[in-house]
């Protein structure tokens, strides 16, 4: 035989190959166009328009009439149910059959009224196999149901994916038919392919390159299209490469499948069941063809929904789940934000999330998984080490704008000192697709080399579901051991973290958040859920506080469990990181609004039910304080059917009083001025305000120190032009900071509201622009130490930022922001650029500027958007983004904040708890005048917060009951009850207390150490 020439052409051997798999190009002579053989059309093909989302059973019993190939319907969010009658010909007996299913909405198709496949052309899904052989034996004859929605992976975005979605948008169903699928020339082509990719992805300069594009060359040489039994060589020639192995030392890639269905985002939240419908019954299809194969799925409340709408594919799943193939993930309720969620919502979106998956399938999630979601707080690892969690996985971060985070494998120490072992997959994603591209990048990018020798690798479409396919399983089963690229091994959460545990000597750690250097934009968009949740959190808190101090008051009390867990259940839902963010569509704004409406009301009912108890049935004016520490402070009451009037109540620590009027030490007094100006005071502050609303001057009389900057104004509120890159609802970019301008157009100068003794409040207008204005009061009351500002904004604006500054007379480095069950700082400064890369950063209630000896404080009711830049303090208050809710934030806005000027340090200070007092403002009830003010509970050191008091799970006649050390320090402190309190234990934020010893408890109370911010649990048997 003689030789052949191969000439040293790289470029051309190389496309000769790809255009040998070319889905474009020569497919007449090509592999591709040898896919499919024979195809035969349906028998018939009917279909019916549903503008609701309803069941298989409704949908069946429809009138269907005939749908022709390439008629449309619609309009967006609409189904299309089909209905498929279909007969394989007899002669296709012994070959693989598959409906074929072209369509650009995503479906689902029904056999034997139950779901079995889901279909999206987006996510490379377009048949169900109707057999994998065809025998005599099996039915040849079926009638098949196809669920359209009206949707596609991503929603129905208007020109590009993140606009608002178009609301008239058509489907159509391209192609409906019966095909032979050739099965040979599939397992060729991902041969070809994955020997291509090597190719290109190791380079000109790599010899294993060389050698796969020689195989692949001579593989189309002796590959002949037209005669599948040259199949056979062609396919050896590529195994012989595939098999040809690594040494000991590579790289291990933990192949794990995934599909990460955003819970509500481009689509509302009802859509998302069906998405986990229709991704989970095809990973179940891949589980049964491919035994090792293994799918992470995250997200209670996706199970849930689940379990409740599919409870076929959901036996299914639990079988899957004994076999080790489908494991639950994550431990939480949803994959929620990770910045603005309280503490104790964080704590319950574990309590809630592990303990369905416990109830559910007997486990206990080892790992966090957020793969998604915009920075990391500082206490989560001391949260998820609570929840029996000591691993963490996301990749985010490689997001980042500005600075490349350093570390891939790491542990992460918390504001506790708590750690975490933490993996970012070095393929800087969750969705990846199995190809070579997705192995070369674990190794190539991994900032962890030499120190530890696994990575994850996660692979399905995601964010709109999908999730794994065969294609994506093949082409990793290919190179489990390819000599050149990284071992890939099937593994699990488990097994991939015991690795990394194992090996775990040279790994680095990061202390403290972990912040996402992009969409800053979302600790401000979408104002009313974000002052939804804010709202809600505080109203579920006192609900459980009040029903919890009834149910010791009177036996037969019914604590609502149920109730209560139903409405923590819609705010933790509300907390998933597209919908809290506000990077959602109006479609899931209304539904979150709707949601924390449904809270609002229920937890009002509970506090009116647990008053009726606490109040021993009585018709005075009472006040109720759910806060651990005593409260004297200005309040409305409404006496009968006369107008609301003040009163100074005093308040003990969780606990009620009658109201008795006191009489204030110093009244605030009211001035108005020769120039305008106004000055309030009331002994511990005194102000200026200018006609303009601005603050001349705000001074804390006790050390006559004056808190507004020397030829400043405080309260000055500024616009911005606020167009980012691409991530509209998202991202607030550095640049916008260089379009401030002042809100300076006075409607209505400051004029004086009220003068009573207990308050003063004067109020005036500003226009922001002809479309948009904003009132405010700002309110002084008797005995206060912060100033309020009580804000009403109507916004009309496209692409701008609203805030409010207070330049103040601090000098620091760094100023404190309270996060969950904590604080942390954050620089002043612009030194390097993860200093100005923090140009906009997130607090919850309160954040601090303090020199030694003074400072101010910035509290808010519903805010979290903050920036300090040397000695201006700023909080954002609204944004105008157009993509994905054309109409975000658009309306009327009520917020408060306020400021508080402060001696000493913001601990001495109290800042922290009149940040508490703020948010929770003191309840009215009616009660017996004759009750002695009573507290159910009081705390000696002021460092430690009484967070939460609740019934335990499971657990009649105990409460749970949570705090934390909120000044960063290590602490004694004593917890005096006047509960009838029998045993005490310390349990774990999963309320577990095996192995614990039992907390003594002493005649003052039960005596604590707490380390700086350590959360402490306590279960109380009454
Ligand atoms: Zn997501």
């Amino acid at each position: 035989m003689s030789r052949q020439p191969v000439l040293k052409n790289r470029r051309t051997l190389l496309e000769r190959a790809e255009k040998f798999i070319s889905d474009n190009y020569f497919t007449d002579c090509n592999l591709r166009g040898r896919l499919y053989g024979v195809s035969c059309p349906l028998e018939s093909l009917a279909s019916v328009l549903c503008s609701n989302r309803i069941s298989f059973q409704e949908a069946s019993k429809e009138n269907f009439a005939p749908h022709n190939l390439g008629d449309t319907f619609g309009p967006t969010w609409w189904t299309c149910w089909f209905k498929v009658t279909l007969k394989i010909p007899e002669s296709w007996r012994g070959k693989e059959v598959h409906l074929l299913w072209e369509c650009d909405g995503e479906a689902m198709v029904w056999r034997d009224e139950q779901p079995v496949q889901g279909l999206t052309k987006d996510g490379e899904k377009t048949s169900y196999i109707l057999s994998d052989c065809l025998k005599d034996e099996e039915p040849h004859s079926l009638t098949l149901y196809v669920e359209v929605a009206c949707n596609g992976l991503f929603g129905a975005g208007q020109g590009s994916m993140i606009a608002a979605p178009d609301p008239n948008r058509r489907f159509s169903l391209q192609k409906a038919e019966l095909v032979v699928f050739n099965r040979d020339v599939q397992e060729l082509l991902t041969d070809f392919e994955m020997l291509i990719d090597i190719v290109k992805e190791l380079g000109d300069g790599d010899q294993r390159g060389y050698q796969a594009l020689f195989a692949a060359n001579e593989m189309v040489n002796i590959c002949d299209p037209s005669d599948p039994r040259s199949f056979s060589k062609a396919h050896d020639l590529a195994h012989k490469f595939f098999k040809q192995r690594n040494g000991e030392s590579q790289h291990t890639a933990h192949a794990m499948g995934h599909c990460h269905i955003d819970t509500a985002w481009l689509w509302p939240y009802e859509e998302t069941i069906r998405k986990c419908g229709r991704s989970w019954v095809a990973a179940i299809r891949l589980m049964e063809k491919n035994p090792e194969f293994v799918f992470t799925c995250s997200q209670a409340q996706q199970f849930q929904w689940v379990k409740s709408w599919y409870p076929g594919l959901y036996s299914q799943i639990q079988h899957h789940v004994k076999k080790g193939q489908f494991i639950p993930v994550g431990g939480s309720w949803v994959e929620m934000d990770g910045n603005l969620p309280s503490g104790e919502s964080m704590v319950r979106q574990f309590l809630e999330g592990q303990r369905f998956f416990n109830r559910e399938f007997g486990i206990i999630c080892k790992e966090f998984w957020l793969p998604d979601t915009f920075g990391y707080s500082a206490q989560l690892p001391q949260i998820l080490q609570g929840c029996g969690i000591s691993n963490f996985l996301t990749q985010k971060l490689s997001w980042n704008l500005v600075n490349a985070f350093p570390h891939n494998t790491f542990f992460w120490e918390g504001l506790d000192g708590s750690e975490v072992l933490t993996h970012f997959p070095p393929g800087d994603s969750y969705g990846m697709n199995g190809k070579i591209e997705d192995l070369v990048k674990t190794v190539k990018n991994n900032k962890d080399k030499g120190r530890t020798n696994h990575s994850a690798l996660l692979f399905g479409f995601g964010d709109g579901g999908g999730g794994p396919t065969q294609l994506m399983l093949d082409r990793l089963h290919r190179v489990q051991d390819t000599d050149g690229l990284p071992r890939v091994q099937a593994s699990s959460p488990e097994r991939f973290f015991s690795q990394l545990r194992a090996e775990s000597a040279l790994l680095c750690t990061w202390t403290g958040e972990l912040f996402l250097e992009l969409h800053q934009g979302t600790y401000t968009t979408q104002a009313q859920i974000k002052k939804g949740n804010r709202q809600c959190e505080t109203l579920l808190h006192d609900a459980e506080i009040a029903s919890s101090l009834a149910l010791c008051r009177d036996g037969t009390f019914q604590y609502p469990v149920g109730k209560l867990r139903e409405l923590w259940r819609l705010l933790l839902l509300n907390q998933f990181h597209d919908v809290i963010p506000g990077s959602c569509i109006g479609m899931v704004v209304e539904d979150a609004l709707n949601y924390y409406e449904e809270i609002r009301r229920g937890a009002a009912a509970l506090l009116q039910e647990a008053f009726g108890i606490l109040g021993s049935k009585g018709n005075s004016a009472g006040v109720f304080n759910s806060l651990p520490w005593e409260r004297l402070e200005v309040i409305q009451i409404h006496d009968g059917a006369a107008l609301p009037a003040l009163a100074l109540v005093r308040v003990p620590s969780l606990g009620l009083s009658p109201v008795k009027d006191t009489q204030p030490v110093t009244p605030v007094s009211v001035t108005i001025q020769a120039d305008g100006t106004v000055v309030m005071e009331n002994g511990i502050l005194q102000t200026v305000v200018n006609k303009d609303g601005t603050l001349a001057s705000l001074c804390l009389i006790s050390v006559n120190r004056e808190a507004i900057c020397d030829g400043s104004h405080g309260n000055q509120f500024v616009m911005f032009d606020d167009v980012p890159l691409y991530w509209d609802a998202w991202d607030t970019m550095d640049y916008h900071l260089q379009t401030r301008k002042p809100v300076m157009e006075v409607a209505q100068p400051v004029r004086v509201s009220s003068t009573s003794g207990l308050r003063g409040v004067v109020s005036f207008t500003l226009r922001i622009s002809d479309k948009s204005t904003i009132t405010q009061e700002i309110v002084m009351d008797a005995t206060c130490p912060y100033l309020k500002f009580n804000t009403e904004v109507n916004w009309l604006e496209s692409h701008k930022f609203l805030k409010v500054e207070f330049p103040v007379r601090v000098r620091s480095t760094s100023a404190t922001y309270e996060i969950q069950f904590g604080h942390l700082q954050r620089p002043t400064h612009r030194n390097t650029s993860w200093d100005w890369a923090k140009y906009e950063v997130w607090g919850h209630k309160w954040a601090d500027l303090s020199e030694h000896n003074f400072g101010v404080a910035l509290l808010n009711d519903c805010k979290y958007g903050y920036s300090v830049h040397k000695s201006t303090m700023t909080l954002s208050l609204l944004r105008a983004p157009k993509a994905p809710d054309a109409n975000a934030d658009m309306g009327t806005h009520r917020f408060t904040y306020a400021l508080m000027p402060h001696a000493g340090s913001f601990q001495e200070a109290a800042v922290i708890q009149s940040a508490y007092n703020l948010n929770f403002p003191l309840r009215p009830l009616l009660c017996n005048p004759d009750i002695v003010p009573r507290s159910a509970f009081s705390v000696s050191s002021p460092a430690v917060i009484l967070e939460t008091v609740k019934q335990a799970e499971d657990r009649k006649g105990a409460l749970v009951v949570r705090l934390y050390e909120s000044h960063g320090s290590s602490v004694s402190a004593t917890v005096c009850t006047a509960l009838p309190v029998k045993e005490a234990w310390l349990c774990d934020l999963l309320e577990r207390h095996d192995g614990a010893q039992p907390v003594h408890i002493a005649s003052e109370g039960i005596s604590l150490n707490f380390k700086p911010f350590q959360i402490v649990t306590l279960l109380l048997i009454l």
